[in-house]
């Protein structure tokens, strides 16, 4: 079987335009990236979970579905206060179920953004958002700041599809018709392959941003600011001047920005400098999101409940407050007293306390293959794997929803999607309260 088109579910990037063989067994992909290619081969994995398994004495042992099913439902029905953590590696029809099972039992919801670029959604509520496609960056984009970001490796074809190689409408010969500036304080190989290489010390950005703002205000910054960020202030001056004179710019921001000291305020301030800049020239930014549908949570918790994450639903109606109602805080306080993790290595992802605690308490896992959090986990449900097994919706890092279509058809025949599954556990639970 030889198909095109395939939508690659590894990163925020939604690749649309793979190229999948599929012969007896044997998954071969064309047009991908490392990473997705990895991905991929999960779908013939030999380590691949066919059937649930409960934990017993310690041990995982094979049961049927509906037992698993039954044992999952109890834990939830059970728990004072559940989290359901859902993950980015399956559609934005599971997250709503997922969502309206947190609001009946009066759980938490988070998603994987509260781990990573949580910080920029909170920026972006206080700032507002100068964004585009990433179509656009491709057609027009001939200035691109990759801030605390190094996507030559973490999302290999953004910057081959849109960001830095393609030929676009008025960006004909490619690369030679952009430039590239890294903000990183390491040397990465997307530094090394840009036309400039800011690199501040860590935890400096809010100081850095705040001088190129006041040099865009005609004023010049405290010499101290050049200790701070250890950038010289001509360096910042040819950035902004670079920025200033392009016709069309982007900052793409990774974790660097929103994980250093200032958080969410490193990109409201970024927010801030690109609506300034638009007095000169076209800017925007944008998120460089490399779980798969992280941004999709977002889009589908806010369109129903009105928050991108960390939603509290305790009293009944949804609360948002992060640092008090985030995952990390929850297990960190062991506010949570079990966890349903969908579709993500949560354990992999949290500071070495939050993961003691997670080998506490009750855990349900819904996922492909063994990982840290299976491990962790007292029931285990075989996760379907979107985009090549079942239908569904992804949103790309840029807020763009993309459909997709199954080659295959579900492993399992109790289930035929993810979705599927929390609508037989939501059901399961239900006939319990
Ligand atoms: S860049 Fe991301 S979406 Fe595209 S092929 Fe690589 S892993 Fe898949």
């Amino acid at each position: 079987m030889s198909l095109k088109n395939i939508i690659c579910p590894a990163c925020g990037a939604v690749c649309d335009d793979i190229q999948v063989e599929f012969r007896a067994g044997i998954i071969e992909a064309k047009n991908i990236c490392k990473v997705g290619n990895a991905r991929f081969k999960i779908l013939a994995n030999p380590h691949r979970f066919r059937q649930p398994l409960i934990k017993d004495r310690g041990k995982l042992k094979p049961v049927s579905w509906d037992e698993a099913l039954e044992k999952a439902a109890d834990i939830l029905v059970s728990a004072k206060r559940p989290l359901l953590f859902m993950g980015s590696d399956t559609s934005c029809e599971t997250h709503k179920i997922g969502l309206k099972i947190g609001e009946y039992l009066g759980a938490v919801v988070d998603s994987n953004t509260t781990i990573g670029n949580g910080p920029i959604a909170m920026g972006t509520q206080e700032s507002g958002k100068v964004c585009a496609t990433e179509g656009q960056k491709k057609n027009r984009g001939d200035l691109i700041v990759y801030w605390g970001t190094n996507p030559l490796e973490s999302m290999p074809r953004q910057m081959s599809r849109y960001g830095v190689f393609p030929r676009g409408y008025w960006t004909r010969r490619g690369l030679f018709d952009r430039t590239v500036i890294t903000v990183d304080p390491r040397k990465t190989p997307t530094s090394e392959a840009s036309d400039l290489h800011v690199q501040l010390n860590p935890n400096s950005d809010y100081e850095l941003i705040s001088a190129l703002l006041t040099l865009l205000h005609g004023k010049t910054p405290h010499p101290s600011v050049e200790d701070i960020t250890g950038v010289p202030i001509p360096v910042m001056e040819q950035m902004l001047h670079m920025m200033k004179n392009c016709n069309f710019g982007s900052i793409s921001a990774g974790v660097g920005l929103s994980s250093s000291i200032g958080k969410h305020r490193n990109a409201e301030l970024a927010m801030n400098l690109v609506k300034e800049l638009n007095n000169y020239t076209r800017f925007t930014l944008g998120v460089l999101r490399s779980h798969c549908n992280v941004a999709g949570f977002n889009q589908i918790a806010s369109y129903m409940y009105g928050y991108p994450f960390g939603l509290d639903f305790m009293r009944g109606y949804p609360r948002y407050n992060p640092g008090e109602f985030t995952t990390v805080d929850l297990l960190r306080e062991k506010d949570v007293d079990a966890v349903f993790v969908i579709c993500t290595d949560l354990l992999n992802q949290v500071p070495a306390d939050c993961a003691a605690y997670l080998a506490e308490i009750p855990v349900i896992c819904l996922d492909t293959v063994p990982c840290p959090t299976t491990v962790a986990s007292d029931v285990i449900l075989p996760a379907v794997i979107d985009a090549m097994e079942c239908d569904g919706t992804f949103y790309r890092l840029d807020d763009v929803s993309i459909h997709f279509e199954p080659f295959v058809s579900s492993s399992f025949e109790f289930t035929k999607s993810n979705e599927d599954t929390l609508k037989q556990l939501f059901k399961k639970i239900k006939e319990k309260i």
